[in-house]
């Protein structure tokens, strides 16, 4: 175990020099206060959950203090944003303030979102406020929870720093923890500027840090490319069986280790719906939430193009197209298991098309609910009881039938299987509006509800008696809520 005074840093990236990042101080918050830590991201630094109790916690993530190995640099990039490319973009309001390896020879990224201006605050004043840096925060921790691959968050500190959005409301930070904090957008930030030896630099230090083998390859490159690709593959697979919609997924919010990165204007799908655009700026859809599997495709592509220098293009598009069917067969197999199913058949993947098809026609089922009620009862009885929720009772009834007929496929007692589906299926869920309930208390001075939420949601398959409130339907106006960009 260590305290905060004994953490190890070993900076690789900031190693790399001035061409990839500069050094920039975190610009403190006033009256920094804890709003909320997560004891299983603690524990990565090899933390006891009482460390952040001590005064020097709040200090430190609110860019009061800084240990001394620590070297915060505000890191460039660049990336196509909405489709269209912006040459540099960067670092402009967060702050990687190093790098700190744990006793399982593990190296965490320490990021300050909200740390003040850099050299890519471009004409934004490189703060977060409150609202965004508890959504960060709940997510981060949530996606973890479920199993769906993503960058880690270790706290939020609030402040009485005035920020200007399209209120007044106040600053905060969030620590956010990845084992690395490079996006595809770093790669074609050096790619468009033609600096292909600084290019090469960043490639081998991705592989050397992260994907070793890639580099006994013997056309690294295109490794590199592959493992990319199998890991947002499988993450985006995640995010479609889940109901999880990114919101924002430009290339510079892209990670390369395929973890979900960038929280924003984010949702779970309440009722399903296909088309569902949770980004209240994405006038055209594209990062709608069928249009995540097409775009993390394109995005690929993009970071592709980056590689040119080093592989042939035929070579990159031949790898590009692994995209779809490990994607396809990732989220089936996550797909079967949400369903109960302990086998794989061929029919299985138009027996989901189906459920969703009449899903959508309604657009009147509790997504995250039809599972785990699925589960909670024998079939039969669970499908009577979720008939209500579907408009289409005959098409829903034919379906039922056919769900039942597999089931028997697989046999086994409704014991374990209600088991088998809860520990897939979870109860609870972060929806948009329980967010906003937990941030209103949160901007109102009340931080236990934040917390509460936090800690139903980092146990999500399990029943947690007395919680049962948070694992309701929403109510109709928890159902329009408008999150934007504005962060
Ligand atoms: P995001 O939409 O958060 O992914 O940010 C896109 C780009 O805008 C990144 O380069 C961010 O660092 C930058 N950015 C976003 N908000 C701010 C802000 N308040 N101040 C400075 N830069 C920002
Ligand atoms: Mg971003």
């Amino acid at each position: 175990m260590k305290t905060l005074d004994t953490l190890t840093f070993d900076n690789r990236f900031a190693r790399l020099g001035d061409a990839f990042s500069t050094e920039v101080l975190p610009e403190p918050i006033e009256q920094p206060r804890l709003v909320v830590a997560s004891a299983s991201a603690l524990a990565l630094l090899d933390l006891q959950p009482g460390e952040a109790q001590r005064p020097e916690f709040a200090e430190l993530f609110a860019g009061h203090k800084l240990w001394e190995q620590a070297e915060p640099r505000a890191m460039v990039y660049s990336g196509h944003q909405f489709g269209g490319y912006t040459p540099r973009l960067g670092d402009g309001r967060g702050l990687l303030l190093g790098e700190v390896l744990n006793e399982s020879g593990e190296h965490w990224d320490l990021h300050l979102k909200g740390a003040g201006m850099t050299p890519y605050s471009r004409m934004s004043d490189g703060r977060a406020v409150l609202r965004s840096s508890i959504r960060e925060f709940l997510a981060s921790e949530h996606l973890h929870a479920l199993g769906i691959p993503s960058s880690r968050a270790l706290c939020v500190t609030g402040s009485d720093t005035p920020v200007w959005r399209e209120k007044r409301e106040s600053a905060a930070m969030v620590l956010r923890l990845a084992q690395s904090h490079v996006r595809f957008g770093h790669f074609e930030y050096f790619y468009y500027t033609r600096q292909h030896e600084h290019l090469k630099t960043l490639g081998e230090h991705v592989m050397a840090c992260h994907f070793p083998h890639c580099l006994e390859q013997e056309q690294p490159w295109l490794a590199l490319l592959r493992e990319v690709i199998e890991r947002t593959a499988a993450m985006i697979a995640h995010w479609q069986a889940y109901g999880f919609c990114h919101g924002v997924m430009n290339t510079d919010n892209m990670s390369i280790l395929g973890i979900t990165f960038d929280y924003g204007p984010y949702a779970f799908l309440d009722d399903f719906d296909a088309n569902h655009i949770c980004n209240h700026s994405d006038d055209t859809g594209r990062y709608s939430f069928s249009n995540q599997v097409p775009i993390a495709h394109w995005n690929l592509a993009a970071l592709a193009q980056a590689l040119t220098p080093f592989a042939s293009v035929d070579a990159l598009r031949e790898t590009l197209e692994l995209f779809l069917p490990l994607y396809q067969a990732h989220y089936l197999d996550l797909m079967r298991k949400r369903l109960g199913f302990t086998s794989a058949r061929e029919d299985d993947d138009a027996l989901i098309k189906r459920l969703l098809q009449l899903m959508q026609a309604g657009r009147t089922t509790d997504y995250s609910l039809f599972f785990r009620r699925l589960g909670e009862q024998a079939p039969a009885d669970a499908l009577h009881l979720l008939r209500d929720d579907f408009v289409d009772l005959a098409g829903f009834d034919a379906w039922a039938q056919d769900y039942l007929a597999r089931c028997a496929l697989d046999g086994g007692e409704q014991n374990e299987r209600r088991a088998r589906m809860h520990a897939v299926n979870p109860k609870y869920i972060l929806r948009n509006y329980l967010a906003q309930q937990a941030i209103e208390a949160a901007e109102a001075g009340d931080y236990d509800p934040v917390r509460e939420l936090h800690t139903v949601l980092s146990r999500p398959f399990d029943e947690q008696p007395g919680k049962e409130r948070y694992a309701e339907r929403p109510p109709e106006w928890g159902k329009h809520l408008e999150i934007s960009c504005s962060s």
